[in-house]
């Protein structure tokens, strides 16, 4: 497993797989500790994840220069990155045994009640583009839980995910408890099988999804699935245009566009068009390409090579489509995987653009002739994880959310993950949810419990 840092195309390190024996080791140490773990209470649980966040807020410059070096995130990012990872972590110290209490529902027996149990270990296979968030994401309310947790983590980032072992134990919290493995996708089934994983939550690619789920399926042990994204943004005419313009670079280019909730389809109406487009441009001009390790740049790297290649030939296909051109619309010359920030307009759902995700700094737009069009656009996709609609109407916004089909609707402003609020998508994008009190519940053991007097 190799590192490569994407400013510079050098490889940082290169790892040695481990092998299934070294594996399978492992995962008999995470039971034995799965067993004194699920017994530890919720007070001390708790302790446990406080300290883990004063862990990585104490060592958030140089846990976020990791990311920065092994996937390009702008610096700036990386320290949010981090800063985020905390507040999950405080987030279910605070809340998760609220959200586990039993619950009480009245039968005809003397007393029924639910209680939510922790089930073992979950494996979790985790993408690079948050390398640090999506661990933490999972991680923080399955140790509330009770439950003991591995982690293959994308094999560009073994780097952070070593780092994400080393301080979950600098925190304190019981030896293999949490475990990395690194391992090659390859090796996943074997995991999957093993008689000590009791589910997978995996976030990455369509394909990654469905072979994930399939083997688990197989093996009869529960999923959750976060795969992809083709959010539309949708701008409707008494939008308020400099906020919205505002949000739609943010939206677009954080992560140098490599988010699963970026917007991806900017579904504009006629009326309101031009003015969306000369704004955006003007932006778009002042973005800063360039090192990551700046405080100052908005676009970095891409994290692999291949990214280039993959977004300019969306880019290059939707062109030779009838897309029109205005900014940007191919790689940088020289070291790093570079792509400049690139504006389509007179897009159609037929582009590559549109209709399959762009995992890049580019920014995309359709027009729509009306509200009902605009819905229409929005949901003539595969994928259904976020989206945002853009109006000083909040009743009429509203109306429109509960119409697009997707895991979330932001009405003015862009997705955002949130520890307080439920995450994840439908159609194509997945299922299940993490953060909140629905995340915290997914792998648990929801037991029935009855007695009768
Ligand atoms: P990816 O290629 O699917 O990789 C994700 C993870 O799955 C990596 O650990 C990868 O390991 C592993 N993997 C790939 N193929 C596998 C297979 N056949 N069996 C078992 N494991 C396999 O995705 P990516 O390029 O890293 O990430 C980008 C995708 O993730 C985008 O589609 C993005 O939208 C999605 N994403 C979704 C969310 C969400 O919350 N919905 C969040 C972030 C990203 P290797 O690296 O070793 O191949």
């Amino acid at each position: 497993m190799i590192s490569i840092h994407p400013t510079s195309g050098e490889k940082i390190k290169e790892y040695k797989t481990f092998s299934n024996v070294e594996v399978s080791s492992i995962l008999d140490d995470v039971n034995i500790a799965y067993h004194s773990w699920r017994k530890t209470n919720y007070d001390n649980r708790a302790q446990y994840l406080n300290h883990l966040a004063k862990v990585l807020r104490n060592n958030f410059v140089e846990l976020a220069k990791l990311i920065t070096l092994e996937m390009g995130k702008p610096i700036a990012e990386s320290k949010s990155e981090i800063e985020k990872c905390a507040w999950v972590c405080e987030f279910y110290a605070e809340n998760g045994e609220s959200f586990l209490q039993d619950e009480h529902i009245q039968t005809d027996f003397t007393q029924s009640f639910i209680s939510f149990e922790p089930i073992g270990t979950v494996l979790a296979v985790m993408p690079w583009n948050f390398p640090f968030w999506q661990v933490f994401r999972f991680l923080a309310p399955n140790l509330m839980v009770g439950n003991t947790a591995v982690l293959k983590h994308a094999s560009n980032v073994s780097s952070c995910a070593l780092k994400i072992e080393e301080i979950v134990k600098e925190a304190g919290i019981p030896q293999n408890v949490f475990r990395t493995l690194l391992i090659d996708s390859s090796q996943v089934e074997l995991v999957i099988q093993h008689s000590n994983i009791q589910a997978v939550t995996l976030t990455g690619s369509e394909s990654a999804g469905s072979s994930v789920a399939s083997i688990a399926g197989r093996e009869i042990k529960k999923t959750v699935l976060e795969l992809g994204g083709a959010d539309p943004f949708i701008i409707l005419d008494d939008a308020n245009i400099k906020d919205c313009v505002n949000t739609a670079i943010s939206a677009r280019f954080l992560n140098t566009g490599q988010s699963c909730i970026a917007a991806k389809r900017f579904i504009v109406l006629e009326s309101i068009l031009d003015k969306f487009i000369e704004l955006v441009l003007e932006k778009m001009k002042l973005l800063k390409v360039g090192d990551p390790f700046e405080e100052t740049t908005h676009i970095g790297p891409l994290a692999k090579q291949v990214f280039v290649d993959e977004i300019n030939e969306q880019v290059q296909q939707s062109i030779s489509m009838g897309a029109h051109l205005l900014f940007g619309g191919k790689s940088i010359d020289g070291r790093g995987f570079f792509y400049e920030p690139t504006l389509l307009t007179n897009c159609n759902q037929d582009m590559p653009v549109m209709n399959e995700e762009t995992f890049g700094p580019v920014l995309s737009i359709i027009s729509a002739n009306s509200e009902e069009e605009a819905i229409k656009i929005a949901n003539n996709s595969e994928l259904g994880l976020g989206g945002c609609v853009w109006t000083q109407n909040i009743k009429k916004g509203i109306q429109l959310a509960r119409q697009i089909e997707t895991g979330a609707v932001f009405i003015n402003d862009m997705t955002k993950s949130d520890p307080r609020l439920p995450f994840g998508g439908i159609k194509k994008s997945g299922y299940g949810r993490e953060l909140s009190r629905e995340g915290i519940r997914e792998f648990t053991n929801v037991k029935t419990i009855v007695v009768k007097e």
